[in-house]
C-alpha cells in the first residue's frame, strides 16, 4: 500500500479517492456505474452545467429534476414554448441563460440531429456555451481530454501549487496546470474529482487537509496559509440603483396586475409588476409621479433590496386595492389570480416585491 502511494501519480491518488467519495448528483453517472459501461447523457451534463453557472449545487438540484421530468430530451426542450421554459427557470436567476438554453436546444435539434457534438470547438459555437462549459461537456459527457476549471478547481490548484498571483490573472497558469494534471484515462472523472475535492475537502474555510488525497504533495497543506488562497484582485464597488414597483390588487378576487419585460436586456422576457426604470438618480419619494394609473396607492413599509451582478437595487413598493376598470388595463398586462401567481415567470426580485406588498 505504501509502495503504491509512493509511486501513484497525482491523478491516480485523486481518482482512487473519487471512487470512494464521489458526490451523488442527479446528473452524474457514479464512477462505479461508469466502470460498468454506463455513459453520461450529454443533455443532462449540459443542462446541469448551464444551471450551475453562478449557482450552488443545492440550489440547482430541484430545478434540474423539474426540467428533466418536464423535458426528458433535448428535442423535448427544443419543442417547448419559451414561456414555459422561463416559468420553470424562474427563481434561478441570470435569465439570459434560460433564453440561450432554449436557443441551444433548438440548434441541437435542428442542426445536429438531436445529438450534442463532442468536440470543444463545435460546442463553443452553440448559444450560451462558453469555454468553460464546452470543456466541461467534452470532458464529462464524452471523456475528451480538456482542462476544466471552475471555482472549486481554482481553489484546489492555487493551494496545491501555491499560486499566489491574484485571480483573474492566475487563470492561464491554473488552466495549464489542470491540463498537465488531467490524465488520458478517465479525464471526465478526474475533472469531477477535483470539483468534488474543492466542494467537500478543500473548502474555502478550514480545508480538511488530513482527509485530502493530495496532502503529501500539496504545497500549503495544513497551514493557515491555505485559507488565504486563491488571492483575488479587489472587487469594484457595485453602484446602487433605485426604483419603484406598483402592486395593483383586485379587491374582489385578489388578482395582481402583471406585465412582461421586454425580451432583451436584464430579466428579459420575465414577468413583473408595473414599475419605474431602475437608476442611480431615481428618488423614491417622487415615485408617485410615475404611477401607471390613478389609484389609491400606498407606500409599503418594507423596501425591497436585491443584488444583481453589476449593481444593488432598492425598490420602494406601492400597493393599491381597486376594482379593475378600463384605465387599469395596460398594454401587454394581465391579471393573475392568487392560484396562478406561483406559476408565473417571476424573477426573485419580483417575488420579494409581491411578498412586501401582499404578506
Ligand atoms: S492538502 Fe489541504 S490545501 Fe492542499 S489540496 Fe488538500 S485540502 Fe487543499
Amino acid at each position: 500500500m505504501i509502495d503504491h502511494m509512493a509511486t501513484a501519480s497525482p491523478s491516480q491518488l485523486l481518482l482512487a479517492w473519487y471512487d470512494r467519495h464521489a458526490r451523488t448528483l442527479p446528473w452524474r453517472v457514479s464512477p462505479d456505474n461508469r466502470k460498468h459501461g454506463e455513459v453520461p447523457d450529454p443533455y443532462r451534463v449540459w443542462l446541469s452545467e448551464i444551471m450551475l453557472q453562478q449557482t450552488t449545487v443545492a440550489a440547482v438540484k430541484s430545478y434540474f429534476e423539474k426540467f428533466v421530468s418536464l423535458w426528458p430530451t433535448v428535442e423535448d426542450l427544443a419543442a417547448a414554448p419559451e414561456e414555459d421554459v422561463m416559468k420553470a427557470w424562474a427563481g434561478l436567476g441570470y435569465y439570459s441563460r434560460a433564453r440561450n438554453l432554449k436557443k441551444c436546444a433548438e440548434t441541437i435539434a435542428a442542426e445536429h440531429d438531436g445529438r450534442f457534438p463532442a468536440d470543444e470547438a463545435t460546442l463553443l459555437k452553440l448559444p450560451g456555451i462558453g469555454p468553460y462549459t464546452a470543456a466541461a461537456i467534452a470532458t464529462i459527457a464524452f471523456d475528451r481530454h480538456a482542462a476544466v476549471v471552475d471555482g472549486n478547481v481554482e481553489r484546489v490548484l492555487t493551494r496545491l501549487f501555491q499560486i499566489e498571483t491574484p485571480l483573474p490573472d492566475a487563470k492561464p497558469d491554473i488552466k495549464a496546470r489542470m491540463a498537465t494534471l488531467t490524465p488520458d484515462a478517465r479525464p471526465g472523472d478526474f475533472a469531477q474529482a477535483v470539483m468534488d475535492l474543492g466542494a467537500t475537502i478543500c473548502t474555502p474555510k478550514k480545508p480538511a487537509c488530513g482527509l485530502c488525497p493530495w496532502r503529501e504533495i500539496c504545497a500549503v497543506q495544513s497551514s493557515p496559509f491555505a485559507e488565504t488562497l486563491p488571492r483575488k484582485a479587489p472587487k469594484k464597488e457595485k453602484p446602487t440603483r433605485f426604483g419603484a414597483a406598483f402592486v395593483a390588487v383586485d379587491i374582489n378576487t385578489g388578482s395582481v396586475l402583471l406585465r412582461r419585460r421586454p425580451p432583451k436586456g436584464l430579466l428579459g422576457g420575465m414577468t413583473e409588476v408595473p414599475g419605474t426604470e431602475w437608476s442611480e438618480g431615481f428618488i423614491g419619494e417622487t415615485a408617485l409621479d410615475a404611477v401607471p394609473f390613478a389609484a389609491p396607492w400606498e407606500k409599503q413599509v418594507k423596501q425591497v433590496t436585491h443584488t444583481f451582478t453589476h449593481f444593488h437595487l432598492k425598490l420602494s413598493v406601492f400597493r393599491a386595492d381597486l376594482i379593475p376598470t378600463q384605465t387599469t388595463v395596460l398594454a401587454g398586462s394581465w391579471w393573475s389570480s392568487p392560484q396562478e401567481l406561483g406559476e408565473e415567470a417571476l424573477p426573485t426580485v419580483m417575488r420579494k416585491v409581491l411578498s412586501a406588498a401582499l404578506d
